[in-house]
């Protein structure tokens, strides 16, 4: 007790000499040094594998490096004051699917009867709680519904009518599926479909539907359609160390009705883990399906020790086949990757150390 009073009175001596021989604008002026650390944040986007040509017009260019750009900020912004990576990767998200640029959301891609339908997951690192829809058509922004999935349902999977009822119960944005529709993907639709006419008169074998798929879905990410851009993804790391990882796609263009891609299947297209990574897919979403790409890049690193970057690799140019797509991921030590193996990928990046960056090809 004694001892106590002592230390009191010595502490408040101490101040009091501060007071009296330091005037308060030298105090403010000389903080003492920084012995914490600033709490670290990462965050990385996709806006779909398969570029438009390096030759395109500036504006072109340049308006899908202010989207990337402008997503990219919002995300920024959330993690550095303290959003949950979920809360962010949502976020993120949506504002690509309300930009037409992207195929997702407005923008997105038509199937072959000239209609949408929407696909998107989103997976908590934290918990491995994960919520997906798939084959929606009147949900303004599929990401926020896979999020009302994984928090309202105990489910992960919603596909559908089922998913448009659920929606109805949530009471989310509605729209009609035209609201999806631009000029440029209509102009894909019709390119791929007159690709496909022309392959289908040369073809012998009646049987041929994969190989027509493939090819619809190589001319629509091609440089040979313009402006073919894909679909959407955002991973994040919060100053927590949660890891999340969301993504939304229209899917192919021309896709047959009722097709669902890798985007809403956990471990394909999404997948993430604080054990090891958290992962965002585009490119021809049967691949990524087959080789469970998402999840299988974050297996290696749990089971082998692999790093992010060394498992990544692997997938994307020892698995997958040249121009199947790419990847965004960020492991639990806040490291960014980002992988495709066509010709280039639309994505940005940034994190607490300063890093920022917004990229379109090599
Ligand atoms: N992976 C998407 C799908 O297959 C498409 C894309 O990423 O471009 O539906």
């Amino acid at each position: 007790m004694k001892t106590h009073v002592l230390v009191m009175a010595m502490a408040l001596l101490a101040a009091m000499s501060g007071c009296a021989t330091r005037p308060a604008a030298t105090v403010e002026q000389a903080p003492p040094p920084q012995t914490f650390t600033p709490a670290r944040w990462a965050i990385v986007i996709h806006g779909g594998a398969g570029v438009i040509p390096k030759d395109s017009p500036r504006e072109e260019i340049a308006s899908r490096q202010a989207s990337l750009a402008f997503a990219l900020s919002e995300g920024r912004n959330r993690l550095a004051r303290g959003d949950s990576a979920v809360d962010t990767v949502e976020a993120v998200v949506r504002i690509l699917e309300d930009d037409a640029n992207f195929n997702a959301g407005v923008g997105a891609a038509f199937n072959e009867q000239g209609k949408h339908e929407l696909d998107a997951s989103i997976m908590d690192g934290a918990t491995l709680n994960a919520g997906a829809v798939a084959g929606v058509r009147t949900v303004k922004n599929p990401v926020s519904l896979a999020r009302l999935v994984m928090t309202q349902t105990p489910h992960v999977l919603l596909m559908g009518d089922g998913a448009e009822e659920f929606a109805t119960a949530m009471n989310v944005a509605r729209v009609p599926n035209e609201h999806f529709s631009t000029p440029r993907r209509r102009e894909m639709l019709d390119e791929v479909l007159r690709e496909r006419a022309k392959t289908k008169t040369k073809a012998k074998s009646s049987v041929d539907e994969p190989r027509m798929d493939r090819a619809s879905a190589g001319a629509a990410r091609s440089g040979r359609i313009a402006a073919a851009t894909g679909t959407v993804g955002c991973v994040a790391m919060d100053t927590r160390g949660n890891l999340a990882s969301a993504t939304s796609t229209g899917g192919l263009t021309g896709k047959r009705y009722g097709r669902v891609g890798d985007t809403p299947i956990i471990g394909a297209g999404t997948y993430a883990s604080n054990a090891s990574c958290a992962v965002s897919c585009t490119g021809t979403g049967e691949q990524f399906i087959r080789h469970t790409v998402a999840r299988d890049i974050a297996a290696r690193m749990e089971l082998k020790g692999e790093t992010l970057e060394a498992s990544a690799r692997h997938l994307i140019f020892n698995v997958l086949k040249p121009d199947d797509g790419g990847i965004i991921a960020i492991d639990r030590d806040g490291n960014i990757v980002m992988l495709f193996n066509g010709e280039g990928m639309f994505r940005a990046a940034s994190d607490s150390g300063g890093m920022s960056v917004v990229k379109i090809w090599e």
